[in-house]
C-alpha cells in the first residue's frame, strides 16, 4: 500500500516541488490550497506542474477548510501518513500588515491540523510537518541562530506564527505525537513568486535583455540573505518525516549573499557586465561589459538597475545568519544546488519566457 500525504499550500512553490518528490516516491498525494488571496499582485495559484496534474495518485481537494468540521472530515477520510502544513504566512511587506487577517484565517494553524489528527485517532498513525518561516529567527538576540527560538514584540501574523511553532512542540512534548517544525531560510525557483526579490531581478533582467523593460528598481541592495533552492529544500521537509523521533530543523546553505551579489550573478549569465556607481538611493548597476548575444540590444553605459526607495523596507531587520549544522549531522543536509546554479536556473526560465513575449 502507498503512503498517503495530505500538503497544504499545494500550488505554492514548495507545495508544488513537494508533490512531485513524493509521487516520484510513491506516494498518493492529496494537495489543499487556501482559498483567499493573500496580497493584491501575489502569485497565489501555481500552474501545477505536469507530473502532479498528470499522475492518477494526485488528488487536489477543491473545497473550503475553514471549519474544523471540514478539515476533520478530510482528516478521517484520508488518514494521511504524513502531513505537510506548507501554508504559513511570511510576507513582511507594508501590505501584508494591513492585511493580515483574512490570510491568517486562510492558513490552517498547527492547533486546528493536530487537534484534528488527535479527535479523528490517528496521533499515533500521522506524522506532521510543519513550516514555520524563518523570519522567528529575526526574533532572536544572537545573530547566529539554531532550533532555539525566543519572542519578542511583533506583528500580528508573527505571533501567530509563533504560537503555531510552540503548539507543534506542546503537542509533541505532551501527546507524544510526530510532529516537527521545519525553519527554512529563503528558497527560490524559478516557481518562486515574483513578490520576492530573486524573481524580481530573474525576470526583470531577462526582460531588459529583450527590450521589455529598460531598468530594474529594487530597493536596499546592501541586504543579505541565504538563498538555497525550493527543490533541495523540500527533500529535508520529507527527510524530517523520516526519522526515528521528531526534531525541529532548520534548513539553510549557512552563507549570506546581498540582493546586490544576486543582481550581478544574474547580469552576467545575461552576458551583462555590471558596474555600481553611487550609493543609497543614488545607487545604479550601470552595464560595464558585454560579454554575450544575449544582451547585444543593449550598450556600455545603461544604467539597468537603480534603487527606487518605495521598495526600501522602513523597519527591516538585519536577518540572523542561520546555522544548519543540526541538519547536516541529523538528516545528512548539504544543498545540492549552488547559488551561482540557482541564479542560472532561474534566469533562464525567465529569458526563456521573455523571448516568448518579445517575439508576439
Ligand atoms: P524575505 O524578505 O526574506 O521574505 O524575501 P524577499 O525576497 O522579499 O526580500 C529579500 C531581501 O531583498 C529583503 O532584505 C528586501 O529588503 C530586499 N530587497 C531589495 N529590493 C527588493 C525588492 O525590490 N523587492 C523585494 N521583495 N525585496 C527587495
Amino acid at each position: 500500500m502507498s503512503k498517503v500525504a495530505l500538503i497544504t499550500s499545494i500550488a505554492g512553490q514548495d507545495g508544488s516541488y513537494l508533490a512531485e518528490l513524493l509521487l516520484k516516491k510513491g506516494y498518493t498525494v492529496h494537495g489543499i490550497n487556501r482559498h483567499i488571496p493573500v496580497v493584491a499582485g501575489e502569485q497565489n495559484e501555481f500552474p501545477a506542474e505536469g507530473l502532479m496534474l498528470q499522475s492518477p495518485d494526485f488528488h487536489l481537494h477543491d473545497e473550503n477548510f475553514s471549519d474544523d468540521a471540514s478539515l476533520n472530515d478530510l482528516l478521517a477520510t484520508l488518514r494521511p501518513d504524513e502531513i505537510y502544513n506548507l501554508g504559513s504566512l511570511r510576507q513582511t511587506t507594508a501590505e501584508c500588515l494591513r492585511a493580515c487577517y483574512p490570510p491568517m484565517r486562510a492558513n490552517i494553524s498547527a492547533l486546528r491540523m493536530l487537534e484534528g489528527i488527535r479527535s479523528q485517532g490517528l496521533a499515533n498513525k500521522t506524522r506532521y510537518y510543519h513550516a514555520s518561516p524563518s523570519e522567528l529567527c529575526g526574533l532572536v538576540n544572537a545573530m547566529t541562530i539554531n532550533e532555539m527560538v525566543t519572542s519578542g514584540l511583533c506583528a500580528p501574523q508573527t505571533i501567530a506564527l509563533i504560537s503555531d511553532f510552540w503548539t507543534v512542540v506542546n503537542y509533541r512534548e505532551t501527546f507524544g505525537m510526530y510532529a516537527c517544525n521545519g525553519i527554512l531560510f529563503n528558497h527560490e525557483s524559478p516557481r518562486r513568486s515574483e513578490h520576492f526579490v530573486t524573481r524580481k531581478i530573474s525576470i526583470g533582467l531577462a526582460n531588459i535583455t529583450q527590450g521589455l523593460e529598460q531598468c530594474l528598481y529594487l530597493g536596499n541592495l546592501n541586504a543579505l540573505r541565504d538563498w538555497g533552492h525550493a527543490r533541495d529544500y523540500v527533500k529535508m521537509q520529507w527527510s524530517m518525516l523520516q526519522q526515528d523521533s521528531p526534531e525541529d530543523f532548520v534548513i539553510a546553505t549557512g552563507v549570506q549573499y546581498t540582493v546586490r551579489q544576486f543582481v550581478t550573478f544574474a547580469a552576467l549569465e545575461l552576458g551583462i557586465k555590471l558596474r555600481f556607481v553611487g550609493k543609497g538611493t543614488e545607487e545604479k548597476g550601470v552595464i560595464a561589459a558585454i560579454i554575450s548575444p544575449i544582451a547585444a540590444a543593449l550598450k556600455v553605459g545603461d544604467v539597468v538597475v537603480a534603487v527606487d526607495p518605495r521598495y526600501i523596507r522602513p523597519a527591516e531587520k538585519c536577518k540572523a545568519s542561520a546555522n544548519p549544522v543540526k541538519a547536516r549531522h541529523k538528516l545528512g543536509w548539504g544543498p545540492e544546488t549552488s547559488l551561482q546554479d540557482l541564479v542560472i536556473e532561474m534566469v533562464q526560465a525567465d529569458l526563456a519566457s521573455a523571448k516568448a513575449v518579445a517575439r508576439l
